[in-house]
């Protein structure tokens, strides 16, 4: 018998990766995110990341925001701490001040690609070691510097929608050729790349590819990935390993989604109603 390197997530195999928590744990047991999102006229990018990487369950948060997101940041997230910029571009002098405590870093929703974020973005995957998030704008500028591709920490999850996944490597004739090329790059860069959809498929360093069924047509607003980008961060700062982590994002993100849909229908969706609904989704499992 011949065995595939495909699966399908179901809510079996997500029961055995969530981990409830400990009645003695604190903030310092569910780690230290850090998300680098939003830019002058995209700060609703940050803002629900950063909600989202919350209601996921990270013990700590911190923004790393342009100037004009400071304000943003801090009345409407306040559980989350803020770094700004002095100014409005991000600083290639930024990976500098890191702290040490931060588990995970997240970056992309909403920076812009301009060529100072760009450089920012190159000095930054130098200096992190550990697997960090990568979306949107982050995989935009790796597009069109593909030479980044290869200073992009091993293990780190890649989460392009099509056409951020076309950029980064390049057009396919059919879904087919796409879903192998997506395989391939996964085993070839050692990173965990998923490909959003009606059935968003990831695909690990392993070679295992993995498909989600969860999540519906309501999430199709602009918005739901930056959601989707909080909840990764917030799983992999709290000590999901990258594949329990990406694995049981994405489903949660989709079933989120779909408890939303129930309540309030697919067309009134917004990404913000995905973030209010992982509460009942983790009741669910627990
Ligand atoms: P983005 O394009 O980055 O905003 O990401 C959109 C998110 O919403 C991804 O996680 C998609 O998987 C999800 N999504 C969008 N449309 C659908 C759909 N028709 N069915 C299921 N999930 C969807
Ligand atoms: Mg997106």
């Amino acid at each position: 018998q011949t065995t595939t390197p495909y699966h399908i997530i179901d809510e079996q195999t997500i029961r055995t990766i969530y981990q409830p928590r400990k009645p003695f744990s604190h903030k310092g047991t569910f780690g230290h995110a850090l998300l680098i999102a939003g830019s002058f006229g995209k700060m609703g990018a940050a803002v629900l990341a950063a909600k989202a990487c919350l209601r996921a369950g990270v013990g700590l948060l911190t923004l790393h925001v342009p100037r004009c997101g400071y304000e943003i940041i801090q009345s409407t997230v306040p559980a989350a701490m803020c770094v700004a910029e002095v100014e409005e571009q991000y600083s290639i002098h930024f990976h500098e001040g890191l702290n040490p405590a931060y588990k995970c870093i997240g970056v992309g929703p909403g920076i812009g690609t301009e060529t100072a974020t760009a450089r920012s973005l190159e000095r930054l995957l130098e200096a992190v070691k550990a697997p960090m998030v990568l979306d949107a704008d982050a995989l935009n500028i790796i597009g069109t510097y593909p030479a980044l591709l290869q200073k992009v920490p091993k293990n780190s999850l890649l989460t392009p929608h099509p056409k951020e996944f076309e950029r980064l490597f390049g057009a396919t004739s059919d879904d087919f050729e796409r879903l192998s090329l997506l395989g391939k790059k996964a085993v070839e860069l050692q990173l965990y790349i998923l490909l959003k959809g009606r059935y968003t498929a990831i695909a690990c360093p392993d070679g295992a590819v993995y498909f989600n069924t969860t999540g519906n047509p309501g999430m199709a607003t602009g918005g739901s990935g930056d959601v989707l980008t909080g909840i990764l961060t917030s799983l992999l700062a709290q000590g999901y390993s990258p594949k329990a982590a990406i694995v049981f994002g994405v489903w949660l993100h989709g079933s989120a989604g779909d408890q939303a849909a129930a309540r309030l229908s697919e067309e009134a969706l917004l990404p913000e109603d995905i973030i209010d609904s992982l509460g009942q989704v983790f009741i669910r499992l627990s």
